[in-house]
């Protein structure tokens, strides 16, 4: 996938610049030791035609929160950086676009903090969702990072060396994701999104702790609520999972997709009679600022 052309702009510390003349000090600290905090955002056209990036607060939010568990300045004031994120989107004329904010460190050897950081919004068009290929999911033999080596919670840049390991170890065994569990081997999530199942007209999904807070994971709980849909947070082990109805990821780049099967068995429930997938169009329906009926009672 190209992520930029000569025409692309990102911006970077105040300023908009082209993508292909941006460059990164080969001393930093962020690339030699993956310390760096950044962020996932998707920006939809909406309903009436404008562009709407979701839940913006909430993710330059966990940004800021991501830098001071990993004791990285944060010098950015969050409102400017949502002007600036459109901004960037309408010069590069986006409305369905993948926003990835990044803090990355100056040159330093040393493990000693930074008394500087560095931001950079990059963007780049997705197509609109489709949404429709169920997944075969794969249990991981990696586990999440132990939250007593890792501040799990943040959206640190080094954490991903563990969800790419997982996600090629599926997609290298012919599967479409992994499921990775936490250090005490209850389900934890998949290298990038959040899981939920279903089971006799409830839904359950892993309590914070070993996991990363996802934004639309607290998207889909808000959406539950309001559909009156019950929801547990609890921990549970891949073995209670299986003998689930359903189940799905979520994510702000997987959006909510559903599962076909936990290694290669298949859930029984069809997807389109599902509560994820009236919790899918609720969703959908949200980000686009559509109008949504509920049908369920
Ligand atoms: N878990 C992990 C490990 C992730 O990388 C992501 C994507 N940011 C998620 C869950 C889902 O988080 P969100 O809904 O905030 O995108």
């Amino acid at each position: 996938m190209g992520y930029y052309n000569e025409n692309t702009i990102l911006y970077r510390d105040g300023q908009f610049v082209k993508a292909s003349e941006a460059t990164i000090d080969l001393y930093s600290q962020s690339l030699h030791y993956g310390y760096g905090v950044f962020e996932g955002i998707r920006a939809y056209k909406t309903q009436s035609g404008a562009t709407k990036i979701f839940k913006a607060e909430e993710h330059y939010e966990r940004l800021k929160n991501s830098a001071a568990a990993m004791n990285i300045p944060y010098h950015f004031n969050n409102a400017e950086l949502i002007e600036a994120t459109y901004e960037v989107l309408a010069r590069n004329n986006f409305q369905d676009a993948y926003i990835r904010p990044l803090i990355y460190v100056p040159a330093n050897m040393s493990f000693s903090p930074s008394t500087t950081s560095h931001i950079v919004i990059e963007v780049w068009e997705m197509a609109p969702f489709l949404g429709e290929k169920l997944l075969r999911i794969m249990s991981s033999s990696f586990q999440r990072p132990n939250p007593k080596g890792f501040k799990i919670h943040a959206k640190a840049t080094g954490h991903y060396v563990n969800s790419i390991l997982a996600s090629q170890e599926a997609k290298a065994k012919g599967f479409d994701e992994a499921l990775l569990s936490d250090m005490n081997g209850y389900v934890a999530e998949g290298p990038g999104a959040n899981i939920f199942f279903e089971k006799d007209g409830r839904v359950y999904t892993p309590a914070l702790g070993n996991i990363l807070p996802g934004i639309t994971r607290a998207t889909v709980i808000e959406i539950c609520a309001a559909l009156e849909i019950p929801v547990e947070e609890k921990l549970f082990t891949s073995e209670e999972l299986k003998s689930a109805d359903a189940a799905f990821f979520c994510g702000t780049a997987a959006e909510v997709i559903g599962w076909y099967s936990l290694d290669d068995q298949v859930f029984p429930k069809p997807w389109s009679e599902s509560l994820g997938k009236l919790i899918q169009d609720a969703y959908m329906a949200r980000v686009t600022e559509k109008e949504f009926k509920e049908e369920f009672a």
